[in-house]
């Protein structure tokens, strides 16, 4: 099954009295529990399309379908609802709290939604620190971690509301190749265990081979799709 469906999304940016084009007439499908990667150089559309999925902008055009919601059409408030509903979201450059703990950057966003008391959601932060190999820290700032364990904590954050989706614009790309390999690891293997389907986006071609299924952007369009062996 299908869990994103694109037909013909196409993205301009106005700027002054002139379109950019950013996204031309893009096509695609993901299917539900996929580990897929949109790849290409810098300025391709890949965070174009990220924000597009993610429901933080709108097609110019086309049809854009998330877990059967055509989400070109939701208000802002709908938008909002749909993302902490069913989305969640990894950043290049970690998006850390500062000020706030490994433990309570986790908790965060359950304290956003009703329905969580205090044991279950201790219960739930905790086991997702466990299953990212951060529980020992839990207690560290940002400012005490590396960024491999920066982008671990972010990694439990994104999936701490059981999201069908996480979006992941670029998440290693601010990791030394060692790491990046690690943190995608730890994607794929809570992909294994939890079913999320992850969607990620990488300029780097050895990164790219982590995934189960890759998209290439060129100049905003779609140029090639291909399964990873
Ligand atoms: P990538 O993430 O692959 O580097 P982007 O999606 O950021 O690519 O950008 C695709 C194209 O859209 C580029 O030409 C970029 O300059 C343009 N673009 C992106 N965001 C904006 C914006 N907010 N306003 C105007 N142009 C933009
Ligand atoms: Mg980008």
């Amino acid at each position: 099954m299908s869990l994103i469906e694109a037909k013909a999304v196409t993205k301009n940016y106005r700027m002054g009295d002139v379109d950019i084009p950013a996204l031309k007439s893009v096509d695609f499908s993901i299917s539900e529990g996929a580990f897929a990667a949109f790849v290409g150089p810098s300025g391709s559309g890949k965070s174009t399309l990220l924000n597009l999925i993610g429901c933080l902008d709108h097609p110019t055009s086309g049809e854009l379908r998330v877990h059967d919601t055509d989400v070109s059409k939701l208000s802002r408030a709908e938008s909002a609802a749909f993302r902490g509903e069913h989305l969640g979201f990894i950043f290049q450059d970690f998006n850390l709290v500062p000020v706030l703990t490994a433990y309570e950057n986790v908790e965060y966003p359950l304290l956003m939604v009703q329905g969580w008391p205090a044991e279950k959601r201790r219960e739930r932060v905790t086991a997702m620190l466990e299953a990212v190999g951060m529980k020992e820290q839990m207690h560290k700032r940002p400012d005490q971690m590396s960024g491999g364990q920066k982008q671990r904590v972010a990694v439990a954050r994104a999936l701490v509301g059981s999201p069908k989706l996480v979006l992941a614009d670029e998440p290693t790309a601010n990791l030394d190749h060692d790491t990046a390999y690690l943190i995608l690891n730890l994607m794929k293997k809570m992909r294994d265990e939890l079913g999320t389907t992850f969607v990620f986006s990488t300029h780097d071609p050895k990164i790219m081979q982590e995934a189960e299924i890759t998209f290439t952007l060129e100049d905003g369009k779609l140029a090639a799709q291909g399964a990873q062996s």
